[in-house]
C-alpha cells in the first residue's frame, strides 16, 4: 500500500480533493491518504461545511497558522515538513494554486519526496496574481503533473517541463476533478429559464477588492446594470470582500447593497452554490472555480478579470472577460443576446470520472 500525504487548506481545494478522496477511500488502487489541513481557511463556512457536504473524513493533521501571509507560509511549510517526517509518505499530493499548494510543494521538495500536482499546467499569464506564481513554482517542483485539459498539457510542453524535471516525470490530461464533484452533487444541468433575470456574483480577487476605489466602481457598475437591465443579483460574499466592503461603505454595507438589489449572502456551502447555479441565467465572477462550474451547469459567465487560466471557456464562447467595471453593462447585454444552444455541448473537462483515471495513472506510475 502506497501512502499519499495530501495537503489541502483553502476552499477551492475541498471541491477537488473530495473527488479524489472518494476514490482513494475504496483502496482499490493500492493507495491510502494522510490528509494535512494547513489551516489557511478554518471557519465553518469556508471549511467545515464542505467536509460535511462532500463526505470527506476529518483531516489526519490539522495545522494552526496566523493570518499574515508571510508568517503563515513559514508555519505551513514547517507543519507539512513535520508531517512528512512523521508519516514518511511515498508522495505528496497538492491541488491547484493556493499558498497551501506552494507550501506543500516546497516541503516535499526539501524532503526529497515526489510531488504530485493536480490541476497542473494552468496559466493566466498574469504574474501579479499570487496564484500564477504558486502554479508555476509548483509545476517546476512536480514529478507527476496531472492536467485538467489538453490545453494545460500543451502549455507544459511549451515551457519545456518534460526536460526540466527529473527523469520519470508523468504529465497527463486526466480531466477535471471539479467536474466529478459537480456531477456527484449537482446531477445533470437544468435548462436556463427563458427571460430569467437572476445572476450569481462572486468577487474576491485582491486586484478587484483590495483597492477601495476599484471596489466601489465594481459595486456601482453592478447597481447600475441591475437597474438598467432589471436583474436580481445573488452575492455570497467572501470574508476578504466583506472586510473590504465594510471599509468602503461602513458597518451598514450589506443594507446599502441590498437597497441596490444585490442580495447579499454569507459564504455558501457547495450544495447551495449548485442550487443557485441552477436558478440563475448568468454568472459574474472573478473566481477560477466558479467560472468553470458555470460551464458545467450550462450558464454563461462574465469573468471580472483581464485574464483567465481557463482560456478554453473563452475559446468556445461560454465565458467573456469583463475586466473593467464600466464595461459590465454592455458586456452583460451582449452576453445575454448570444445563442448558447451548442456552446455547452463541447467536452472541455473530461467525463466526470477524472478521479478514477488519476488513481489508475498513479497506480501505474508507482509500479514503474
Ligand atoms: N464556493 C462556495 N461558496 C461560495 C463561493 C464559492 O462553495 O460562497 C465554491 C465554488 O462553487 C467553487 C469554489 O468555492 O467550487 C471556488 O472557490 P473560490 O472562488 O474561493 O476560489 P478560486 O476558484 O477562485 O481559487
Amino acid at each position: 500500500m502506497k501512502t499519499l500525504l495530501t495537503v489541502i487548506g483553502a476552499r477551492p481545494q475541498w471541491i477537488k480533493a473530495s473527488a479524489m478522496s472518494r476514490v482513494l477511500q475504496r483502496a482499490e488502487h493500492g493507495m491510502q491518504e494522510h490528509v494535512v489541513h494547513t489551516g489557511q481557511h478554518v471557519s465553518q463556512e469556508m471549511s467545515g461545511i464542505f467536509f460535511e457536504e462532500l463526505g470527506m473524513k476529518a483531516p489526519d493533521t490539522q495545522l494552526e497558522v496566523e493570518f499574515d501571509p508571510a508568517r503563515r507560509m513559514g508555519q505551513m511549510m514547517q507543519g507539512i515538513a513535520a508531517s512528512i517526517s512523521q508519516v514518511k509518505p511515498d508522495a505528496v499530493l497538492v491541488y491547484g494554486d493556493t499558498d497551501s499548494t506552494l507550501a506543500g510543494a516546497w516541503a516535499a521538495s526539501r524532503a526529497g519526496v515526489p510531488l504530485i500536482h493536480m490541476e497542473a499546467g494552468l496559466r493566466s499569464f498574469d504574474r501579479a496574481m499570487p496564484e500564477e506564481i504558486n502554479r508555476i513554482l509548483t509545476d517546476q517542483l512536480s514529478a507527476v503533473l496531472l492536467c485538467p485539459s489538453e490545453a494545460a498539457v500543451s502549455q507544459l510542453r511549451k515551457e519545456g517541463i518534460f526536460t526540466n524535471c527529473r527523469p520519470g516525470v508523468l504529465v497527463q490530461a486526466a480531466g477535471d476533478l471539479m467536474l466529478d464533484t459537480a456531477c456527484w452533487i449537482g446531477g445533470e444541468p437544468v435548462s436556463r429559464v427563458s427571460n430569467g433575470n437572476k445572476v450569481l456574483l462572486t468577487l474576491h480577487r485582491p486586484s478587484n477588492v483590495d483597492d477601495m476605489d476599484r471596489l466601489r466602481l465594481w459595486m456601482e457598475a453592478i447597481r447600475d446594470t441591475i437597474c438598467q437591465q432589471g436583474l436580481v443579483v445573488i452575492f455570497p460574499v467572501h470574508p476578504r470582500t466583506a472586510v473590504a466592503l465594510q471599509k468602503a461603505y461602513g458597518f451598514e454595507w450589506d443594507l446599502i447593497l441590498k437597497d441596490w438589489g444585490i442580495h447579499v449572502q454569507r459564504p455558501a456551502g457547495y450544495v447551495q452554490m449548485m442550487e443557485w447555479l441552477n436558478e440563475v441565467n448568468a454568472v459574474w465572477t472573478d473566481s477560477g472555480g466558479v467560472q468553470k462550474e458555470a460551464f458545467f451547469r450550462h450558464r454563461p459567465a462574465l469573468v471580472l478579470r483581464d485574464t483567465t487560466e481557463w482560456t478554453e471557456l473563452l475559446d468556445v464562447g461560454a465565458a467573456v472577460l469583463s475586466p473593467e467595471p464600466k464595461g459590465l453593462m454592455r458586456r452583460n447585454a451582449d452576453l445575454m443576446a448570444r445563442d448558447f444552444s451548442q456552446v455547452f455541448e463541447t467536452n472541455l473537462f473530461g467525463d466526470g470520472h477524472a478521479a478514477e483515471h488519476i488513481a489508475a495513472a498513479l497506480q501505474a506510475w508507482f509500479q514503474k
